[in-house]
This record gives C-alpha cells, sequence and structure tokens, in this order.
C-alpha cells in the first residue's frame, strides 16, 4: 500500500490525537503547511515545542504560568482575602476581561463529572482548602460554569469551605445582556428570578 514519507504520516497521527480531528482534517491540515512559507510551519513547530517547555502551572493557584508563580499570584495589587474558584485558566482570562475583580484564583482543573469518573481528588480542591486555612482568605467565589457539573461542583465546594468560616458565594446566574425574555429557557429565568437583587 502506498503512503506518504515518514514525516507526513508522524505528522498526520499527531495531529490525529487532537480532539475534534480526524485523519481526513489532519491531512488537509498538513497538506496546507506543506504549501505554506518554511518560516511559518518552523514558527508553528517552536510554538507547540514552547508548551511543553515554557507553561507550568501557578504553584500557588493553578493557573498557566511561565513563571513559578503566575503574575496574579505575584501582584501586590491584588486583594488576598478573596479568591475566585474556576474550572479552567481561560475561565480566569474571561474574568479579568471584565476589570471587575481584584482578587486571586484558584483554578481546579476540571469539575466534578461522576459519569466521565471525575472525583474530588482528581480535581484541586485539598490545595484550595489549604490556601483558605493559611487563614487571609475572607471569601470564596464559586465560579464553576452554571451547568449540572458546575453546579454540583459548586455545592460540594461549599459543604467543604463553610465549616473553615469562610463566607462561601455563588456567582449570579441570569439573563444574558442584550436577550428577551422569551428567549431564555426556564431553568436560566427561574435562578434569575432566585438571584433578584435591590435596583
Ligand atoms: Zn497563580
Amino acid at each position: 500500500m502506498y503512503r506518504y514519507p515518514p514525516a507526513v504520516e508522524r505528522a498526520i497521527e499527531s495531529l490525529t490525537k487532537l480532539p475534534g480531528i480526524g485523519p481526513r482534517t489532519a491531512e488537509r491540515m498538513i497538506f496546507f503547511l506543506l504549501k505554506a512559507p518554511k518560516g511559518e510551519i518552523r514558527t508553528l513547530a517552536q510554538a507547540i515545542g514552547d508548551l511543553a517547555d515554557k507553561v507550568v502551572p501557578c504553584v500557588t493557584c493553578g493557573n498557566l504560568s511561565a513563571e513559578k508563580r503566575c503574575p496574579i499570584c505575584s501582584s501586590p495589587r491584588r486583594d488576598e482575602s478573596v479568591i475566585c474558584v474556576v474550572g479552567e485558566p481561560n475561565d480566569i482570562v474571561a474574568i479579568e476581561k471584565t476589570s471587575e475583580y481584584q482578587g486571586l484564583y484558584h483554578v481546579l482543573s476540571g469539575t466534578l463529572s461522576p459519569l466521565e469518573g471525575v472525583g474530588p481528588d482528581d480535581l484541586r480542591i485539598t490545595e484550595l482548602l489549604h490556601r483558605v486555612k493559611a487563614g487571609k482568605v475572607k471569601e470564596v467565589i464559586l465560579a464553576t460554569n452554571p451547568n449540572s457539573e458546575g453546579e454540583a461542583t459548586a455545592l460540594y465546594l461549599d459543604q467543604q469551605l463553610k465549616p473553615l468560616g469562610v463566607r462561601v458565594t455563588r456567582i449570579a446566574r441570569g439573563i444574558p445582556v442584550g436577550s428577551s425574555l422569551e428567549h431564555v429557557d426556564e431553568v436560566t429565568l427561574a435562578k434569575a428570578l432566585e438571584g433578584r437583587r435591590e435596583i
């Protein structure tokens, strides 16, 4: 059977390990690259290699970092009395874009999912409890996603954190700005009513 040169076969095989990339898509991507200037291919290869060598989890919060501690944990301007708990590092980027939050973060690296075999020990929960027990933290904001797994994770964390005497809050769930009530599903609408406040 005719096959591509080994370098091409290897590249295709590597790409198919990525989520959502099948052999055909991988093949198309490789052919695209083979037609691109060599410099561009090397830049891409370097960028991927750097992911292995130049990115580490922050020792404190688990955020992606170039240093041992991420810039947020290292900043003297952040409020150490508040920790916002998120599922993944990209949630931090989303919250930072709002410029509304001045506290610290804690990345769980996932959410509880019994169906996928993800239990409390698979997440960075012990590390969170250690940070809270260290004493400076007054409030923990649970900002896991507002889906069933995120809710279950928030509930579990609430049970673990409450006995430590810290204030535990959950981000408000509600109606997206710019939408109308008739287009909002009933769970979201119910949560929005539940989370109502004085105006
Ligand atoms: Zn950090």
